[in-house]
């Protein structure tokens, strides 16, 4: 039997993993996607202390990968498909590991807008990550939905290839921390459509027009671009735990401050939790904190 199972290799899962292997703890990390998670749908990281100027993504999530490795981890790319919380088990595509504690830190995945065009024209330009699919829009027209951090800084990056880029957002007024608005507001190929919503997405192909509401007027029209992307917040990726552990009606995983869920012996962090602010930094923290509360867990009730 191992020690302890995470689940998820973004930066909480990952630094977990960090210090479950400093406690010699045998871990297993099942990742289902690309270690590093999230994070790396975005192109650099600008608030993660130690790096003026920013640090890639790539770079600072390939560093914590090769230190998780360096301490013995074992990590594993497979999806989870269920969790037995009393067992400790955790079932695979084609297996069940087995261990002591577990540690959730699934993240979270792009909202969707659910409009029509939205899914029939995901990667016909409909997209959720500009660092995948921003080079593919040169001297084209863009449109980035939303108002928070996330919108900033993609719509920053996405200036860097296409020839427009338009910011729709619900409200007049954005969420996105001051700094950021200054970059936007000081870069001339972003415009604002405030107080407006995207009712749906048009073409033939691909992408040739979205349809943009005006809240107050509730008048619509269509305004031509060759790419929309996505930013309107997460969803936590939760779907395989509901009915087993507490979460808030949007899915996010209840916990206390050491990272403990409702289940003796299974701890959660990262943006799968409940909490006040979501960035990688507290990610990480969060990974720190449960990979503690897990090995002070195995100890007390004994190999
Ligand atoms: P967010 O902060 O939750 O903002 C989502 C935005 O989308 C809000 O402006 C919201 O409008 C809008 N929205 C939500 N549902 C919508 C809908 N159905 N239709 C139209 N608009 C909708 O999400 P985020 O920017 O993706 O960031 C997620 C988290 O990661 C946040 O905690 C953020 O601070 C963090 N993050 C941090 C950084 C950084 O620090 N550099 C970078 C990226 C992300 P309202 O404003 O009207 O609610």
């Amino acid at each position: 039997m191992l020690d302890l199972i995470i689940i998820g290799g973004g930066p909480a899962g990952l630094t977990a993993a960090i210090y479950a292997g400093r406690s010699r703890l045998e871990t297993l990390l099942i990742e289902k996607l690309a270690v590093g998670g999230r994070i790396l749908m975005s192109e650099t990281i600008e608030n993660y202390p130690g790096f003026p100027g920013g640090v890639s993504t790539q770079e600072l999530m390939g560093r914590m990968e090769a230190q998780v490795k360096e301490l013995g981890v074992k990590i594993v790319s497979d999806e989870v498909l269920d969790l037995d919380c009393h067992k400790k088990t955790v079932k695979v595509t084609n297996e069940i590991y087995q261990a002591r504690a577990v540690i959730i830190a699934s993240g979270a995945r792009p909202r969707k807008l659910n409009i029509p065009g939205e899914e029939k024209y995901t990667g016909r330009g409909v997209s959720y990550c500009a660092t995948c699919d921003g080079p593919f829009f040169k001297e084209k027209k863009v449109v980035i939905v939303g108002g928070g951090n996330a919108v900033a800084e993609e719509a920053i990056y996405l200036s860097r290839f296409a020839s427009s880029v338009s910011v729709i957002h619900r409200r007049q007024d954005l969420r996105a921390a001051a700094i950021l608005q200054e970059k936007m507001q000081e870069n001339k190929k972003i415009n604002f459509i405030l107080s407006s919503v995207v009712t749906g997405i048009k073409g033939l192909q691909k992408v040739e027009a979205v349809t943009i509401k005006d809240v107050a007027s509730g008048k619509e029209k269509d305004f031509n671009c060759d790419g929309v992307f996505i930013y309107i917040g997460y969803e936590p990726e939760t779907t395989f735990l509901k009915g087993k552990l507490g979460m808030d009606e949007a899915g996010f995983m209840v916990t206390d401050e050491n990272m403990a869920t409702s289940a003796e012996g299974v701890f959660a962090c990262g943006d799968c939790r409940k909490k006040g602010l979501y960035q990688v930094i507290n990610a990480c923290a969060d990974g720190a904190v449960a990979a503690d509360s897990a090995y002070k867990f195995i100890a007390a009730k004994g190999k």
